[in-house]
């Protein structure tokens, strides 16, 4: 029989949600084992179907579903309408509400993990994807003082700027030459990699989005890749004596939240970061 909670998406095995789940779930001594399922888009309907079972807790969403459960829940929540995307769905008495913590994982990342308040920075990120969209959202809650958004595709940068453009709030889109970027990045304190470039596995592993000469001694860098911890574009932070910091501690906070509102419990976030960070020494 399947658990009551886990994560789901198209391929799987390469998730690391699992790890830090269970060690929150056994440390409050919840009986239940998080358990992560391969599921093929064909399969998604009838996998969610069963998300209303009486004793279903929650499951985290993960690539390529974020958009299409959209239509198969009951009910968004207002970050989730926002970002336009569910990386949880949870179970209250049967009905699916459909919620997104991608943007407050990154804030907590942030603000607590790498000690950078966002509020009145100008920032750029890199990328127009997913991770792009919860970014842009969680640093227009911020409070940024200004934002470039910079894509290989322009277009898109452009699309995602004007969703989230309001009042004051005006995101600027650029591509990723050098010349458009000269322009903005080495005046930035922050610079967020939300594009795939760098991450293990990828069409570019080894590639940045940016390199040292464009980034300020005072930059703050933060990479949404978690795999490699080390990507070439934190090096080219460091290298330009800028501070760097990994996309796990987003991958733990969106998950901490999650944990949250699935056991209606306070998450042990302590032994959570414990158990990935010993996961990802042993590789
Ligand atoms: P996505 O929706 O597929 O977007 C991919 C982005 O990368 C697009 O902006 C795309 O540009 C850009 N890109 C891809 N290949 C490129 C290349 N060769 N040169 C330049 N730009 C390229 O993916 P996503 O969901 O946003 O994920 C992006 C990264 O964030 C992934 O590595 C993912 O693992 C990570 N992520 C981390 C967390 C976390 O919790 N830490 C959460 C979500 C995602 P175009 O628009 O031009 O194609």
């Amino acid at each position: 029989m399947s658990s009551n909670i886990g994560v789901m998406g198209h391929p799987i095995g390469h998730t690391k949600s699992p790890v830090f789940q269970q060690a929150g779930l056994d440390e409050l001594g919840i009986d239940e084992t998080f358990e992560a399922w391969d599921v093929m888009p064909e399969e998604l309907s009838e996998k969610v179907a069963t998300f209303r079972d009486k004793n279903f807790l929650a499951a985290c969403v993960t690539l390529p579903h974020k958009q299409a459960v959209i239509p198969l829940v009951d009910e968004l929540t207002e970050a989730a309408e926002a970002v336009g995307a569910v990386n949880w769905i949870f179970n209250r008495d049967g009905k699916l509400v459909g919620h997104n913590t991608d943007s407050t994982g990154f804030l907590r990342a942030l603000r607590e993990k790498a000690g950078f308040d966002p509020r009145g920075v100008d920032a750029v990120v890199f990328g127009a994807g997913g991770a792009a969209r919860a970014i842009v959202y969680a640093l227009k809650i911020a409070g940024v003082a200004r934002l470039t958004i910079a894509n290989r595709t322009v277009s898109k940068a452009q699309a995602l700027a004007s969703d989230f453009s309001e009042g004051r709030f005006k995101p600027v889109a650029i591509g990723l030459d050098r010349d458009e970027l000269a322009n903005c990045a080495p005046y930035a304190t922050l610079l967020v990699n939300a594009t795939s470039l760098g991450m293990a596995g990828g069409p570019a592993e080894m590639a940045t989005p940016i390199t040292a000469d464009m980034i300020s001694a005072d930059a703050m860098g933060y990479d949404a890749v978690y795999a490699p911890p080390v990507t070439t574009f934190l090096r080219e932070v460091e290298n330009a004596g800028g501070t760097s910091a990994g996309g796990m501690t987003m991958l733990v906070y969106q998950g901490i939240e999650g944990f949250e509102m699935a056991t209606g419990q306070k998450a042990p976030v302590d032994t959570m970061f414990a158990a990935i960070e010993k996961a990802l020494k042993s590789g």
